[in-house]
């Protein structure tokens, strides 16, 4: 059995991103994560005297941001409503909203991982 070839070809709901939408995307999730950690981390400072959380908060703070971030950007399509027959119990799955990017993963409720990947 050749692995390399898919089990089930589908055709689902496809939209690309442009490159101000990745860059929002991305964004968002560096300036909400780094901003958020930066606020936890002062008001823990100021009202828990503990200065290990404050040491270990705001260098997180300036790694995570900018990694989830990468990982937005990394993003180049946004998946639509769709669904896929599980090649397992042969149910069809609905596609999660807000899936995006290659490969996009999901569950089915027979236990297996679906994984979609663009046709070649
Ligand atoms: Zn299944």
């Amino acid at each position: 059995m050749d692995i390399a070839r898919p089990k089930e070809v589908a055709t689902l709901p496809v939209r690309a991103l442009s490159l101000a939408e990745r860059v929002w995307r991305a964004s968002k999730l560096v300036f909400g994560v780094s901003g958020s950690l930066l606020v936890i981390g002062n008001i823990a400072l100021l009202l828990l005297p503990v200065p290990h959380l404050h040491l270990c908060l705001f260098p997180l703070a300036f790694i995570l941001g900018p990694l989830l971030g990468y990982f937005a950007w990394r993003d180049r399509v946004v998946f639509g409503r769709g669904e896929v027959p599980c090649p397992k119990c042969h149910e069809p799955v609905a596609v999660p909203d807000g899936t995006h990017g290659y490969p996009a993963r999901f569950n089915c409720p027979c236990g297996i991982r679906l994984e979609l990947k663009p046709a070649a």
